[in-house]
């Protein structure tokens, strides 16, 4: 497994040096709430060994991240039943990347929603740490 990057947020919430609202976690991969949600259930998977981005990742990491979002997607659309989801990641800053450890975002999509990648304010701990919650029984049900 690649080092971790002691200057790197989600290193740090792998390794429990930082809080985050963990949904799931498996041996390859993490996946939290958002800090900063663009709208309810915006979710994050990441691979818990360090990379910066799409094109230094570990081909299994991703496999794992693809495969783990199809039950993570499942959940979020039994507890939150949107209209759609959107899933994607950006590379690089030039593509709006903000935290260069990879990670997939997964938002729920309702019909007249602005179409925007990143929220404005930090989400409610509270609905944060109820989503997670409600999300990983979800999982465990699935
Ligand atoms: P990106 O611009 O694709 O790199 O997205 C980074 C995302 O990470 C943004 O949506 C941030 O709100 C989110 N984020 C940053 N710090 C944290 C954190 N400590 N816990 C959870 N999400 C975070
Ligand atoms: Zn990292």
């Amino acid at each position: 497994m690649s080092e971790a990057k002691t200057d790197c947020i989600f290193c740090q919430i792998v390794a429990g040096d930082a809080p985050a609202h963990v949904v799931w976690e498996d041996e390859r991969t993490l996946t939290f709430m958002d800090i900063a949600p663009v709208v309810d259930g915006h979710t994050l998977i990441i691979p818990k060994a360090h990379c910066d981005d799409l094109f230094a990742a570990d081909p299994v990491d991703l496999r794992a991240v693809v495969s783990l979002s199809h039950r993570v997607a499942h959940a979020i659309g039994h507890v939150l039943h949107p209209d759609g989801l959107g899933v994607f990641q950006l590379n690089g800053s030039a593509a709006g990347q903000t935290v260069f450890h990879y990670h997939m975002h997964l938002i729920p999509r309702n019909h007249g929603d602005p179409l925007r990648m990143h929220g404005r304010k930090p989400g409610d701990p509270a609905r944060l740490a109820e989503l997670a919650k409600e999300l990983r029984e979800a999982m465990e049900i699935a």
